[in-house]
């Protein structure tokens, strides 16, 4: 089975977020005019730095065109339309959608595990249609009749009719990975990880062999 693209977008961008890394909250900016602008220029400016710090190995293509949308900010400080602006709103935008697609993946891990248990627990229950998450983030877009149309974001379109059991973390390096096969446990079959991850198994095996061994003895 394939991820639809939507999918496969989300899944290639949190992945460049790594695991339990919490990215800094851009905070809206205070007042108005062109420091309060410049205040949120600079903490978006300073977001590959603060990836970097967090030994991310970005490439160019992700800061130029993936992070900001596509489009490139000019920083010139003389230059202050109203394109510019909607350009800046649209990279910060664009930073809280990868920010938030990662939580909101991180709480439907969480929340899948107990569901699972729930629904093992109390099979007549009639509880099929729990409420896993509340996901509350969509764009308005206002079109030139001035009509507003809600569009959710990136995660809500990747998530959308998605069996949620084949969204998975690998155990080993923590990367979010589309379960082609059932019994898929890590990210990739060819990758270390896969290697890794069969060791540790034959490390737990062995250890619980030895202590079932000590405890008999
Ligand atoms: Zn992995």
């Amino acid at each position: 089975m394939q991820p639809s693209t939507a999918l496969a977008e989300l899944i290639h961008l949190v992945n460049l977020v790594p695991r339990d890394a919490v990215l800094e909250e851009l905070s809206e900016p205070h007042g108005r005019g062109p420091e309060a602008e410049w205040e949120m220029l600079a903490a978006i400016d300073a977001l590959p730095e603060t990836l970097m710090k967090l030994k991310l190995h970005l490439r160019e293509p992700f800061q130029g065109e993936v992070l900001y949308g596509g489009v490139r900010i000019d920083l010139d400080p003389n230059k202050q339309d109203l394109a510019r602006k909607l350009r800046i709103k649209r990279a910060f935008e664009r930073y809280r959608v990868i920010r938030n697609a990662r939580e909101n993946l991180r709480e439907l891990f969480e929340m899948r595990a107990h569901l699972e248990q729930v629904y093992k627990d109390f099979p007549d229950e009639g509880i099929d249609g729990a409420v896993l998450m509340v996901y509350e983030r969509a764009v308005v877009v206002i079109d030139k009749n001035y009509t507003a149309n809600i569009r959710p974001d990136l995660f809500g379109k990747a998530i959308q009719g998605v069996d949620v059991r084949n969204i998975r973390e690998c155990p080993v390096c923590g990367k979010v990975f589309f379960a082609r096969r059932k019994d898929s446990v890590v990210c990739d079959p060819i990758s270390k990880c896969a290697k890794t991850h069969s060791k540790r198994a034959e490390r737990k095996n062995l250890m619980m062999k030895l202590r079932r061994r000590v405890n008999n003895n």
